[in-house]
């Protein structure tokens, strides 16, 4: 990682910066932070004589070099002070959630602006909606582009920023077009690498923030963060780590619920955590318990399933999705347990 003495490089320092990297094999990518532009090294940055030439350059005030697997989304990285923003709110500074439904049901668009109304009326900073989903059936309900028109609208009603799930370049382009807040990769792509590095690349130089859920199978809490890395590395820092459980199950719940990671991971990032307690546990009467964990745990937010008439919902809705009362009381809950979880020190990484 390069550090510039300057806010960022001019084109043509860049230009001599790229030209000395290349002779050792290694390139450049331009990460704008929210406080300086940063300059991520891909190849093996070790070589010390580059790094000499480089440290060497009167424009440059250091060269950074962080032995974790994760060099951007490490705690110690040049990306630290990065803020990522949703809307009016920074995510982890307080206790934000992104809620709404599982799936936009464009046969019946009333329920989600009705929904998306609603969890703004309980304090959500953001609105959720499947426009394509993931389903484990391929007969099960796909998804409809015309869904997309009714989360815009929804974003349109109420002033907030919007969510959907990405799980192909086609889908990507299509969110990147129209503008979408938030990017969702899913549990099933979180270690799509190359669907990572089209999500970051595709949004690198934008607002757009990317919320990547933690794989089903995913084991080591540093897996998960190298798959952010690949967003990251892509040239978009606005990455959100979202833990969603993990198989195999918990006999009872949907899955096994992993809110618990939440302080190992703001031990090693920067990144804010926001956690999925809907696909972890599976049933809106568990939810709310996993989302006070979540608080107690340190977490920066949630992403819950919210409907306002779940059992006329599609997808998980009828299963999972809580109601917007109940959204209202948990979103209180959380605020004051998040706010005495925020009194306890967390050890932090080395790098
Ligand atoms: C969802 O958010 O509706 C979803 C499909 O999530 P996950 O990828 O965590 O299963
Ligand atoms: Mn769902």
């Amino acid at each position: 990682m390069i550090l510039p003495s300057e806010k960022a490089f001019t084109s043509a320092q860049l230009a001599e910066v790229e030209s000395i990297l290349a002779e050792y094999g290694c390139g450049v990518t331009v990460i704008s932070g929210t406080t300086r532009t940063i300059y991520a090294i891909s190849g093996d940055e070790r070589d010390e004589e580059m790094v000499g030439r480089i440290e060497g350059l009167d424009f440059v005030e250091r060269f950074d070099r962080i032995q974790a697997p994760y060099r951007l989304m490490h705690h110690s990285s040049d990306l630290s002070s990065h803020k990522v923003r949703l809307g009016s709110a920074v995510l982890g500074d307080g206790f934000h959630v992104i809620a709404g439904q599982c799936t936009i049901d464009p046969k019946n668009p009333q329920y989600f602006l009705e929904t998306a109304h609603a969890v703004k009326e309980a304090g959500a900073v953001a609105i959720r909606g499947g426009v394509w989903k993931p389903r484990t059936s391929p007969n099960a309900y796909q998804g409809d582009d015309k869904a997309l028109d009714i989360l815009l609208r929804a974003r349109q009603e109420t002033g907030l920023p919007v969510s959907t799930e990405v799980m192909e370049d086609r889908h990507l382009q299509v969110v990147i077009d129209a503008g979408v807040d938030v990017i969702q990769i899913g549990t099933r792509n979180a270690l799509n690498y190359g669907l990572l590095k089209l999500v970051g690349r595709g949004t690198a130089g934008t607002k757009m923030v990317v919320l990547l859920k933690r794989g089903m199978h995913m084991g080591p809490v540093d897996e998960f963060l190298c798959a952010a890395e690949y967003i990251a590395a892509g040239g978009n820092p606005n990455v959100v780590l979202c833990p969603r459980g993990t198989k195999p199950e918990l006999d009872g719940y949907r899955n096994f619920p992993d809110e618990s990671i939440s302080p190992l991971l703001k031990a090693r990032t920067w990144a804010p955590v926001v956690v999925d307690p809907s696909h972890s546990v599976g049933k809106a009467a568990f939810v709310p318990f996993a989302s006070l964990a979540a608080a107690a745990y340190g977490a920066d937010g949630l992403n819950v399933e919210t409907h306002v008439c779940g059992s006329k919902g599609i997808g998980d809705d009828p299963k999972q999705a809580i109601t917007p009362a109940t959204l209202a009381q948990l979103i209180r809950d959380c605020k004051e347990i998040h706010g005495r979880s925020a009194g306890y020190r967390l050890p932090v990484q080395k790098a």
